[in-house]
């Protein structure tokens, strides 16, 4: 199947508003006036990011929605994105399909279209998903992760660890509460790579510590089983990553609403700790007041 075949029959049924059918060069996109483009880029690699097993329909539905949930993150609005896919030379296309068919229904589900990208074939099989997603914030809106003080509570949305029990789990990003961060989140970051290292970003970024209490950390029943019964420790857990959960720092006296309309939009909020001055680290406290030792913070990609 020739290339300009699989972009007429996949993928420009999938084009937005200014993306012209998929038939120029480029986009060229509207923003609506006071906004800004909020830009993110995540490759997912096919047996690093995505198990092999994963239908193809879901495995599109991962790698778009860890874009998201960097938008989400930053507070900002699904807009449009770029999809840049290096296929195995001998891809079918029963799997092409049923990729397009899952980008399309999330582009319903987070209000998101398809801007452009390139399709290329790659040697030895492997297989790639470079996803650029833009979002949109009100000028001057967007959350950092270097906006937290000391202070503040370090709060998450949840529950974490599901993504370490089941690998072929699809997260769903927060972008129900993109409003609110915008609002009530002094920083932000989503949870793709493990908790302590993700958080580990804010307070890097920030210039604090942080120290959060294992027993406050919103985990289901099954991750709660899994801990209890001693077949996975706290670090297979929280270091795992994958939840596209998200961490923010906010003022302490702004919680309580933040937690009640997050509720409302159907987003737990759990504050599991506190930033505070010092050398940047973030410190896991068992019941006991001990701080776990992890050797390791995240997933690492090398
Ligand atoms: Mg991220």
């Amino acid at each position: 199947m020739a290339e300009f075949e699989i972009i007429h029959k996949h993928f420009a049924p999938l084009a937005g508003k200014g993306a012209g059918g998929l038939l120029d060069d480029g986009a060229v996109l509207d923003i609506p006036g006071g906004q800004q483009l909020v830009v993110t880029s995540d490759t997912s690699n096919r047996g690093d990011h995505f198990v092999d097993e994963l239908p193809p329909e879901d495995a599109a539905k991962k790698c778009l929605r860890s874009n998201i949930s960097d938008l989400a993150a930053m507070g900002a609005d699904p807009f449009a994105y770029q999809l840049n896919l290096a296929l195995p030379k001998e891809i079918d296309e029963g799997w092409l399909a049923a990729f397009a068919k899952g980008l399309e229904a999330d582009q319903k589900e987070f209000g998101i279209f398809l801007s452009g990208g390139d399709t290329t074939a790659m040697s030895a099989g492997a297989l790639s998903v470079s996803i650029t997603a833009f979002g949109l914030v009100s000028e001057g809106k967007a959350v950092s992760r270097g906006g937290a003080h000391a202070g503040d509570l370090a709060v998450v949305t949840g529950p974490l660890g599901d993504a370490f029990l089941d690998r072929m789990r699809i997260p769903y990003p927060r972008t129900a509460i993109a409003p609110l961060i915008r609002q009530y989140a002094k920083a932000a970051v989503d949870i793709s790579d493990g908790l302590p290292a993700d958080l580990g970003h804010i307070c890097e970024v920030s210039g604090l510590a942080a120290q959060v209490e294992l027993a406050k950390i919103p985990f289901s029943k099954k991750v709660h089983e899994a801990m209890h019964s001693g077949t996975k420790t706290p670090q297979d857990i929280l270091t795992w990553g994958e939840d596209y959960e998200l961490a923010l720092a906010v003022a302490p006296g702004d919680f309580d609403s933040f937690k009640t309309e997050a509720g409302k939009q159907g987003v737990e909020l759990s504050a599991i700790g506190v930033f505070e001055g010092g050398t940047p680290d973030v410190r896991v406290m068992d019941k006991n007041g001990e701080a776990l030792i992890f050797e390791k913070t995240g997933w690492q990609h090398f």
